[in-house]
């Protein structure tokens, strides 16, 4: 859902970067960082974000949020090296914290953030991309896929909209590597929202989300409009694009897969 909003969050993500001398390392995959803090910490953990290099180059930094969390920045390095350092951290917290760090910051749970940086890691894997970082945000009223190759998603979905997001996400992912030609010419929402909506980019990754959706979830593709998303007031001819789309996707998705993201898209914070 690249919609305008998700413009004005994309200036932000740079504004906030030219702010600091640190850049978020583009197109790093993070499946062994998040599935080892998940073995370690299944009760949850706090956002991880990695960067090319940080303030004073040193290789950890702590931001606390609102609502009590934190969320850690680290400098790019193996994921052995990252793991080790966090697992000292994680359990006992000695990072002085700098409350100044110009980022982003969110609501969710640590909880949440578990459940779900793991979850996408699954969603990955049925597509054979590497998992890129993901950055939770309240300042982003929609999601998006950003230049420099991470998820930004919206702390305020809900768990199906939240796992219909980050598929549909993954999946422009996905795309650079089978469909480049399809963001070629990519059209904004600035284009109008049916020339947004009908270009083969966002038919297929929406089309891709609502078939995963269908099988996690037992619900029917045709009412799969009426539950989630948006899409139900778009008309006929859109509706038929993304279930013509959805024929023709192959999601492997094994029965214990489907068993585990199910059990994420049941979950209710209890955090
Ligand atoms: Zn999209």
């Amino acid at each position: 859902m690249d919609t305008t909003a998700a413009l004005t969050n994309r200036q932000f993500f740079y504004d906030g970067l030219s702010n600091t001398s640190s850049r978020l390392t583009s197109g790093r995959d993070m499946k062994v960082i998040y599935r080892g803090l998940y073995s370690m910490f299944p009760n949850g953990f706090p956002e991880i974000l990695i960067f090319d290099k940080l303030e004073n180059d040193v290789p950890l930094m702590v931001q606390p949020l609102p609502n009590g969390n934190r969320i850690y920045y680290l400098k790019n390095d193996t994921d052995e090296a990252i793991l080790q350092i966090l697992s000292k951290e994680l359990r006992n917290p000695t990072c002085d914290v700098n409350p100044k760090f110009p980022y982003v910051h969110h609501n969710m749970s640590e909880y949440r953030i578990a459940e779900w940086v793991v979850s996408a890691c699954y969603i990955a894997d049925t597509l054979n991309i590497p998992m890129n970082q993901i950055v939770f945000s309240s300042e982003a009223l929609f999601s998006s896929c950003t230049p420099n190759k991470c998820i930004l998603i919206s702390d305020r979905l809900d768990s199906e909209n939240m796992l219909a997001t980050i598929a549909h996400e993954l999946r422009h992912v996905w795309q650079e590597t089978h469909n480049s030609e399809w963001l070629k010419n990519y059209k904004c929402l600035e284009s109008g929202i049916d020339a947004y909506v009908s270009q083969m980019a966002e038919v297929d990754a929406e089309a891709f989300c609502l078939k995963l959706f269908c099988m996690v979830s037992g619900i029917d593709y045709i009412k799969i409009f009426r539950h989630i998303r948006y899409n139900v007031d778009l008309g006929e001819e859109y509706q038929n694009s993304i279930l013509n789309r959805m024929k023709e996707i192959d999601i492997i998705l094994s029965a214990k897969k489907i068993n585990i993201l199910r059990k994420y898209l049941e979950y209710r914070d209890v955090a």
